[in-house]
């Protein structure tokens, strides 16, 4: 669901694709400013999860990570995050990392400042009501960006976060094949993309263990990008 669709369009000419390389077009002078991986060196790898929070992905796979003892970094959208206060807050108190995904999930390419501020500065300002303390990331819906995207974010504090692994869990593929991915594409430093909305995620929820062992099997560790 969440690559597909309608922002299939700006994706591609944004050059969010994964095979496009990481500076084109708009990181061009930016520098490493936008977050795709984690410094190799200390084999950490981070899991990250978009779209949430709904309760019916997210409590499950708060438990799933709980299991596993992992920490991992949650992208939330406002909008959801809004009617789910209580589970914002127990994301964060699990010890995992919060960072805004933007108001509605809208992809910010093309858009007025009006909707920047809506997405990305009152998404924030939602957020850091309910926690009681700065967002600092900023996952772009889509991962589609745009100069005035970037410019909101500077003036904001915000970091972009990308990701180097993608599994495709919105195609709700089986536990094992979505294992298989993530094992295959995570390296020193990668930053894994997985989801816990827009659709059923029990594929993704199951694949955690899997996951977890086949990573710590290659003497990975997981961090949280806090
Ligand atoms: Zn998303």
């Amino acid at each position: 669901m969440c690559l597909c669709s309608f922002a299939a369009l700006p994706v591609l000419i944004l050059g969010m694709a994964p095979w496009i390389p990481r500076r084109f077009i708009f990181e061009i002078g930016l520098g490493s400013w936008p977050l795709w991986r984690l410094p190799s060196g200390d084999r950490d790898v981070a899991l990250t999860f978009d779209d949430g929070p709904e309760p019916a992905n997210t409590e499950p796979l708060l438990e799933a990570l709980e299991g596993c003892g992992i920490s991992a970094s949650f992208f939330l959208t406002g909008e959801k995050a809004e009617k789910n206060r209580d589970l914002v807050r127990r994301i964060r108190a699990a010890g995992h990392a919060v960072g805004c995904h933007g108001m509605s999930h809208a992809p910010l390419a093309f858009r007025t400042r009006a909707v920047l501020v809506k997405e990305v500065e009152d998404a924030v300002d939602l957020l850091e009501d309910i926690l009681g303390e700065q967002i600092f990331l900023y996952r772009p819906a889509y991962g589609v960006r745009s100069p005035g995207l970037y410019r909101m974010l500077r003036q904001q504090g915000l970091r972009p976060v990308f990701w180097d692994v993608m599994a495709y869990d919105w195609r709700e593929p089986p536990a094992e094949v979505l294992v298989g991915r993530v094992l295959r594409g995570a390296r020193d430093g990668s930053i894994i993309l997985l989801h816990d909305g827009n659709g059923p995620r029990a594929s993704t929820i199951e694949a955690i263990p899997g996951i977890v062992k086949g990573l710590r099997d290659k003497d990975m560790r997981f961090v949280t990008l806090s």
